[in-house]
């Protein structure tokens, strides 16, 4: 077996890849071992998954969804009583801990006669070649995770000189490279959907690879939606050409669109 990133021998490595972080809600979309060597699942974990999820934008969803990380924790965020910010950690969906010096300035601030408790629902999203470089990984992850049940699968992906880009572009990008990607938010993040035996449930992630143009010049996009903001990136290189149709949101309507 060899990684799919460095495409160095990884048949001793141990790891575990998370297409999606755990932390994100994702306990079953796993590549089997060495599909990722170790190194590589390390400097993804430390230099990509470690500053998106604490980003403020997936802070404070993973603080509103109440998402539990690799040790079982719901990480904590700054909540707001009027003028005061305090540092909050959620024990529940409506209860929260909070230091007792941060808990003395809220007693002082409900003494005061204030009245309000503010949880922010959104916050700034982490850095764009930082997104789109995770967008990259995930993405060849996900042809990987697709793929896995194909014979040979492991040299077709690391000997597919289509894909040299996007895995040197999630692993070791030249400096100052940044690639294109899509992000809209296509449902509300506590919106539900109706399952086949009737039962209403929240989405938490879906993804999918989109194969567009013609069979001799295809191009695979991977697309993921996150409680509800759909991305997307082209695995054939940097441009979202055949995504968008001039600027607008959203396939093309004359692309031809079959699963991988
Ligand atoms: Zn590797």
């Amino acid at each position: 077996m060899r990684c799919i990133f460095c495409k160095k021998d990884s048949s001793l490595s141990v790891a575990i890849e998370h297409v999606i972080p755990e932390s994100l809600g994702n306990t079953k979309l796993t590549l089997p071992k060495g599909t990722v060597c170790d190194r590589c699942n390390n400097y993804f974990a430390t230099h990509i998954e470690q500053p998106i999820l604490q980003s403020n934008e997936f802070l404070y969803l993973r603080f509103n969804q109440e998402l539990k990380n690799k040790r079982r924790k719901v990480p904590a965020a700054k909540v707001i009583f009027g003028d005061q910010v305090v540092n909050a950690r959620r024990l529940g969906s409506l209860s929260f801990s909070f230091d007792s010096e941060d808990f003395a300035k809220i007693e002082a601030y409900l003494a005061a006669g204030g009245d309000k408790m503010m949880i922010p629902v959104s916050g700034t999203p982490p850095d764009d070649t930082l997104t789109s470089r995770w967008l990259a990984k995930m993405g060849l992850e996900m042809l990987a995770h697709r793929w896995q049940n194909i014979d040979r699968w492991n040299d077709y992906i690391v000997e597919h000189a289509g894909l040299d880009e996007v895995r040197r572009y999630a692993r070791a990008p030249k400096p100052g490279e940044k690639w294109d990607y899509g992000k809209r938010r296509i449902y509300e993040q506590n919106s539900s959907i109706s399952t086949p035996d009737g039962q209403s449930a929240q989405m938490i992630y879906e993804c999918d690879i989109l194969a567009t143009g013609t069979e001799e010049s295809s191009e695979f996009y991977f697309v993921v939606a996150i409680f509800g903001v759909e991305y997307s990136i082209n695995l054939g290189g940097n441009s979202m050409d055949g995504y968008y149709v001039s600027g607008s949101a959203g396939p093309s309507p004359d692309a031809d669109f079959s699963n991988a």
